[in-house]
């Protein structure tokens, strides 16, 4: 079962966010800079009869990046299609996609760090003068093909942007990166989605869920959603801020908006660790939870409101934690 604050897609997210999903800039809401700086390219693209330069969009999960894609290429006007790192498995994957493309279409890769390195390789010379270069064949009669492509827009994103190579990255002209939202932010969001899903909620039921959402419209509209079975069932279907407390408190999200797996981290890091510094390989087996689903998923928000930090010698839980958790600070590390 996915956890409820973890902001990877479960089936019924994606299946929800189609009808949800912001189609335009104003549509979609905070990340000023990001939203400004693309608005320029555009309109910049489309007054000159060019494809956009390719676009890399980082950061958590949940945070806007296919919405973003979406917009792009709903903005130009042009058909986007959509592929993952990992699916690509082989070059000839990769240049089925690419031949079928028309000038100008967009072309979103999710999770691009996932892609093979045989097939980032081919990828290089396509991003940057439309030519694919084949190898057809084995050993001394192996042939080298040229292949021109369209001239297309690649929009690459992803969650562990250290793990994208120089060289890829190069390859880009557009990098932005997508930062936690506001409660602010996030309040306008759920009153969007409930405008659009006919669900009644006041100013301070919104708000409630956006202090609880982690930072990340896909959390928002997940415990919006959830609130409002419960408001259905026990208050006439109105959310309001007592409803919204109740619920999630009895979805076992914490006024951090904190579930079950970061209580984990954070007591394994104070209890069993004396507070850090630990490496995060090791909290990963002592919670039985994946590493990368720590580092993806759980610690960029921890990170974010200052319960943890990354050092050279492993992560530490900061002064702020251990009050959060009634736990007592040994003096030594007080450093915060
Ligand atoms: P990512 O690709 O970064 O994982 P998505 O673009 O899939 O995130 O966003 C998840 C959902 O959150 C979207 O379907 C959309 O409903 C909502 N969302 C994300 N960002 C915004 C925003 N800035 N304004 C309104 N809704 C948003």
């Amino acid at each position: 079962m996915t956890r409820i604050a973890n902001p990877r897609p479960t089936e019924e997210d994606l299946k929800f966010e189609k009808t949800i999903r912001p189609m335009n800039f104003s549509e979609f809401i905070g990340q000023e800079k990001v939203k400004q700086n693309l608005k320029v390219f555009v309109e910049a693209a489309i007054k000159r009869r060019e494809s956009l330069d390719h676009v890399l969009l980082y950061g958590p999960p949940g945070l806007g990046k296919t919405s973003l894609s979406y917009i792009i290429a709903n903005e130009m006007g042009r058909p986007l299609k959509a592929t993952s790192g990992p699916a690509i498995e082989k070059p000839g994957d990769l240049a089925a996609i690419l031949t079928n493309l028309k000038d100008g279409e967009i072309l979103f890769i999710d999770e691009i760090h996932r892609m093979p390195s045989i097939v980032e390789e081919i990828l290089y010379p396509a991003l940057e003068d439309f030519n694919l270069d084949l190898i057809i064949g084995q050993g001394p009669n192996a042939r080298t093909y040229k292949l021109s492509i369209p001239k297309f827009t690649m929009i690459g994103a992803t969650t562990r942007a250290g793990l994208i190579t120089p060289a890829l990255r190069g390859r880009f002209g557009i990098i932005h990166h997508l930062d936690f939202y506001s409660p602010g932010e996030l309040k306008d969001i759920v009153e969007r989605t409930a405008g659009i899903l006919n669900i009644s909620v006041d100013d301070e039921g919104a708000m409630e869920i956006a202090m609880r959402s982690r930072g990340t419209p896909r959390i928002a509209n997940r415990l919006l959603r959830r609130v409002r079975d419960f408001a259905e069932i026990k208050a006439d279907g109105k959310i309001t801020a007592s409803v919204a407390r109740d619920a999630l408190e009895m979805l076992e999200v914490d006024q951090m908006g904190f579930d079950e797996i970061d209580r984990k981290i954070l007591d394994s890091i104070i209890d069993k660790f004396n507070g850090g510094p630990v490496g995060v390989g090791t909290i990963a087996a002592s919670i039985n939870e994946e590493k990368d689903t720590i580092e993806e998923v759980y610690e960029p928000f921890l990170i974010q409101v200052g319960f943890l930090i990354r050092t050279p010698r492993g992560r530490m839980a900061t002064e702020k934690a251990f009050k959060h958790f009634g736990k007592e600070i040994k003096a030594h590390k007080k450093l915060f």
